[in-house]
């Protein structure tokens, strides 16, 4: 496992290299919201690109939509979030500290198992997850004050009791103060393909089993917000719900599990960073849900959940609005009948954009040193992302500032942009620029010399092996479409 010195190192080296940086910094920021900056917001758009592209290209069934970030204040309530979107929490009373439960009991089995004291931590996590499973808080806090769980902040077992917390942002909508209606900011996506249902498989003609996609904003307000992106108060889902016919939920739910960990193989991920994970506490409308952990570099966490949905979602949003939100289904069953109106049931998908982003940069983070061949050593920091997520594909750099080779780059930059994203470069040395570029993760650099006025050729260096090979301009760009495609 990589350790939290190396994720200190990420997060500033996402820094200098206009990757994220700290929302409204000039205030002094805004705890758990962040900004991408110029690289960060190529690399999200990758991700997402290539999460909608599977999802929506690839697929005969499945179709994307955008709906608004506010909604009409009953789908909150229909959805459960008014009454059940909340965690345990609980206060320290001297350090005026508050903690999510599961949090802090999950730091202290961290701590028993880096003692060697690997059987308490597991008992220790497994009795919580059975009495978050029954909402014992009494037991909850005997829980915490006889593992002798202590607060970070003040050291003491001065814990409040321990209460539930929403997590939706309010605001009001209306111009006049008295006629305001109260609204939330989605705390999920899902909720508006639910409400979009027939819309979509009406003027689709969408025929179950369907899915329906959407990338946005989500709000929510985090109790304990840290960990950098991980945990943010503002983040974007990538979410697919899938409808199927009622008793084929657990098939599917069993196919979309196997269907994502593949996808994040695909995108670049090593199999050995992933692992799933089962819950034991289900949400109020799920029948099975996994997680899809990544080892971060604080430890294995979630990156993505599937959850089995039933029909919770479309039952509860036909109970409130009395709209029927039923699908008339003409395929037959064994008895040669149609399987005629139903609620559908819905798989889910749900990703979060910054923690795949994270994990991307954290996969790719790499500080290297190596013997150079007069005995000294060399070293370098490089974003080993993939081509194909990365910001950049090329640079092309002239190796000096005259001689007719900054024109000849720059003929080349202008033909490469209709293909790939390229960066020019023509200050500093060769050698230096060749740095910049690993940091930023550009896995090409072209460089422009003398040679090339001669035959038209030029040097292309590999950002992952740093080797150089000499190829024709007009090769150019059919290499890097090769390596990205
Ligand atoms: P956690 O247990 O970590 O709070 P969750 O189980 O509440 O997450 P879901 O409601 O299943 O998360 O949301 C789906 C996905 O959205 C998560 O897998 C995660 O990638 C992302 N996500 C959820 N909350 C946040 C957040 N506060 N910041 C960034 N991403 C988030």
């Amino acid at each position: 496992m990589a350790n939290e010195n190396n994720f200190q190192d990420i997060i500033a080296h996402c820094k200098e290299y206009g990757y994220i940086f700290p929302s409204s910094e000039i205030y002094d920021g805004l705890s758990a919201v962040y900004d991408y900056g110029q690289n960060g917001v190529q690399l999200k758009k990758n991700i997402r690109d290539q999460w909608w592209k599977s999802m929506t290209q690839l697929q005969d069934n499945i179709v994307g939509i955008d709906a608004a970030i506010f909604m009409h204040p009953l789908t909150w309530k229909a959805s459960g979030h008014v009454d059940n979107f909340s965690d345990p929490m609980i206060d320290n009373k001297d350090s005026q500290k508050r903690y999510r439960v599961d949090h802090l009991i999950e730091g202290h089995a961290e701590k028993l198992e880096q003692e060697g004291r690997k059987e308490e931590a597991r008992a220790l996590l497994a009795k919580m997850d059975s009495l978050l499973a029954k909402d014992d808080f009494p037991a909850l806090k005997e829980l915490i004050l006889s593992n002798g769980i202590v607060c970070a902040v003040s050291g003491t077992a001065n814990w409040s009791d321990i209460r539930q917390f929403n997590l939706m942002f309010q605001t009001q909508i209306g111009s006049v103060s008295g006629e305001a209606d109260t609204i939330y900011l989605r705390p999920e996506t899902a909720q508006g393909i639910f409400v979009n249902f027939l819309n979509v498989q009406k003027t689709g003609r969408m025929k179950i089993p369907f899915g329906i996609a959407q990338t946005g904003k989500a709000f929510r307000n985090e109790i304990v917000a840290r960990q950098f992106i991980f945990r943010m108060r503002e983040f974007e889902q990538m979410e697919m719900q899938f409808f199927v016919r009622p008793g084929t939920e657990l098939d599917w739910y069993a196919h979309w599990k196997a269907e994502r960990k593949k996808w994040h193989e695909s995108i670049g991920i090593p199999a050995d960073k992933l692992r799933y994970h089962d819950h034991v506490k289900l949400a109020h409308y799920a029948n099975a849900a996994v997680d899809i952990e990544y080892e971060f570099p604080f430890g294995f966490k979630e990156l993505e959940g599937i959850h089995s949905r039933t029909d919770y979602d479309l039952k509860q949003h036909q109970g409130l609005s009395k709209k029927k939100m039923q699908y008339y289904d003409n395929d037959l069953d064994e008895n040669g009948k149609p399987y005629g109106n139903y609620i559908p049931y819905v798989v889910e998908t749900s990703v979060g954009l910054d923690r795949l982003f994270l994990a991307v940069v954290s996969m790719s983070y790499k500080e290297e040193k190596w013997q150079k061949e007069d005995g000294t050593e060399d070293s370098r920091v490089v974003m080993r992302i993939p081509p194909k997520l990365a910001p950049y594909k090329l640079a092309i750099l002239p190796l000096v500032k005259k001689d007719g080779l900054p024109e000849i780059a720059r003929d080349l930059m202008h033909e490469c942009k209709e293909f790939f994203h390229t960066f020019y470069e023509e200050k500093d040395s060769i050698g230096k620029r060749y740095r910049r570029m690993d940091a930023i993760g550009t896995p090409y650099c072209v460089t422009v010399d003398h040679q090339t006025k001669e035959d038209h050729t030029v040097t292309i260096r590999d950002r992952d092996n740093m080797t150089q090979e000499r190829i024709h301009l007009n090769e150019v760009i059919q290499k890097i479409r090769e390596a990205i495609k």
